[in-house]
């Protein structure tokens, strides 16, 4: 983890955003930095359970990871979005947020079963937008062995969550 500390300077803490309380890390200033981004995909390139057949990436910033892994790891790239969005046939998740629920949604054809699939975003926290993310790719038929993350916040138990579902999951960098 330690190693990884030059990724973690590039990355700023927003105290209050979006709301009192909440650190958010702001992965923006990392994906401003060339060297820094390319460092990162180069880094979670290697850390990766191979082969896959594609990377699934969850809106918004998790498409940026899926889309820089797809060319080292030679993989295709599929979209977990909001419900609503996708404009072909679908097949949805629902997941709690804090107050109410929530919708994710990939295109009912993006897989044929049996493909696997590797689970990325840039942020893990409670785990339920992953969690739910593997939920719907599992539906879809796919064999899912691992989720990346850039950033995990174990104090909030998303990444542990996500393991008892059965699959590795990895993070370059933790905030305690
Ligand atoms: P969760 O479902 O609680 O694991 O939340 C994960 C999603 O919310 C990710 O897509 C993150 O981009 C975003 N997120 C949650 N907490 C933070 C935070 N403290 N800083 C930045 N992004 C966050």
């Amino acid at each position: 983890m330690a190693d990884n500390d030059d990724l973690k300077a590039l990355i700023r803490t927003i105290p209050d955003f979006p709301k009192p309380g909440i650190q958010f890390r702001d992965i923006t200033t990392l994906l401003l930095d060339a060297h820094g981004f390319a460092q990162t995909i180069t880094r979670m390139a290697a850390t990766t359970l191979g082969p896959i057949d594609l990377i699934a990436g969850i809106e918004a910033r998790g498409f940026l990871f899926a889309a820089a892994l797809a060319r080292p790891l030679n993989a295709g790239v599929l979209l977990i979005r909001k419900d609503g969005k996708l404009p072909g046939a679908t097949i949805a998740e629902d997941y709690a947020l804090e107050y109410g629920i929530d919708r994710i949604a990939m295109h009912a054809d993006a897989l044929t079963p049996g493909k696997r699939v590797l689970l990325v975003d840039d942020l893990i926290a409670t785990g339920g937008t992953a969690r739910a993310a593997l939920r719907l790719l599992r539906k879809a038929g796919a064999v899912v062995e691992q989720a990346q993350f850039l950033v995990d916040l174990p104090d909030l138990g998303g990444a542990d969550a996500l393991r008892s579902d059965g699959i590795t999951v990895d993070s370059l960098i933790a905030y305690p």
